[in-house]
């Protein structure tokens, strides 16, 4: 599925960031986030990935590397998504641990230090977990606590709340995670699915400096449904209950349709209340057919086994 994992690791310290159209982050990204690794260890690495930019992103990457040879870059063929993006980066890391991170620097960089003492402690999963939403409008901060929510009352997996896809992973978590096969990937879950000995740390998260966010709500409404799809069967499997509960009930209506005839003879025929029972038990069905859509969906996508993304080139 991925690119091969390098058998020999000569650095220590990988941090791996996925880029679409960042060409306005990108000065800042390395003047702030170098010195930072460069602190935490002398053998280290940067993996860019070039996500389908269609700015001067890769342009000026490929001007960065000249001055730092530690910058290697992975060039995707089209944009895949930041998910498979960042597969792409983790497969093409070969430090001994790796950070995940944005190129906007709302992920805290300073936390950098702190995920690599963390990691010397022993811990093989760092996580930034996002202290408060405050930069985020209300309608988004509802939305997500509503999303946890749900999905942590019908998930086996606990999905900790305002964790996102910055972490720091050693080689055998991360090994772990490439070795996941499915195509549809909800990081977030996954990773948690993984185990391992993690540290959590709650920091704030900035707003993006520089140029604009590729989410709208219609992406994240995706990005929600795919979580709930990997990591739980309930709604697929809540409408034999519905049903029953629902036939039980029309079977009791018709008890009393039936004794009322039999002890009050035929009645006006009811044409609203036919009506009523109709849509609501017509728009009941749809809801059903429309989430077994959703799952069987994602099982079209799993069976065609395409490659999560692909590789134009790699710069190294
Ligand atoms: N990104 C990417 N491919 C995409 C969308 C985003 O590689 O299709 C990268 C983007 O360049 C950034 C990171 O993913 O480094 C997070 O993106 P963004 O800031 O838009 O997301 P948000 O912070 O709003 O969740
Ligand atoms: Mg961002």
């Amino acid at each position: 599925m991925t690119a091969p994992i390098a058998d020999h690791r000569p650095v220590e310290l990988s941090v791996v960031c996925p880029m679409a159209n960042e060409q306005d982050m990108l000065q800042i990204f390395f003047e702030t986030v170098r010195p930072l690794i460069e602190s935490c260890s002398d053998s280290w690495e940067i993996v860019v990935v070039n996500d389908g930019s269609t700015d001067q992103t890769l342009a000026q990457l490929i001007e960065v590397r000249e001055t730092m040879p530690e910058l290697r870059i992975v060039d995707l063929s089209r944009n895949f998504g930041k998910e498979a993006a960042l597969t792409a980066g983790l497969a093409h890391a070969q430090g001994e641990a790796v950070i995940m991170i944005d190129a906007d620097l709302q992920d805290p960089p300073e936390l950098i230090p702190e995920m690599v003492a963390c990691w010397r402690e022993g811990y093989d999963v760092v996580t930034h977990v996002r202290s408060n939403r405050d930069s985020d409008s209300v309608l988004k901060r509802t939305s997500a606590n509503a999303f946890y929510t749900l999905i942590n009352k019908i998930s086996d997996t606990d999905i900790t709340p305002n964790a996102g896809d910055y972490r720091l992973l050693t080689r055998a978590a991360l090994e772990a995670f490439l070795s996941l096969e499915e195509r549809t990937r909800f990081n977030k879950g996954l990773f948690e699915w993984l185990g391992f000995r993690e540290k959590q740390l709650y920091r704030a998260r900035a707003d993006r400096a520089q140029g604009q966010t590729k989410w709208n709500y219609r992406k994240l409404y995706g990005f929600a449904i795919d979580g709930i799809t990997s990591f739980s069967s309930v709604p697929l499997k809540m409408w034999s209950w519905l049903g029953f509960l629902l036939a039980l009930g029309a079977f009791i209506y018709g008890m009393v349709i039936i004794t009322r005839t039999l002890v009050f003879g035929v009645d006006q025929p009811g044409y609203a209340s036919l009506m009523t029972v109709i849509l609501f038990f017509n728009g009941i069905t749809l809801i059903g057919i429309g989430i077994m859509g959703e799952y069987l969906a994602r099982i079209f996508i799993e069976t065609k086994r395409r490659p999560l993304y692909i590789v134009r080139k790699v710069y190294e």
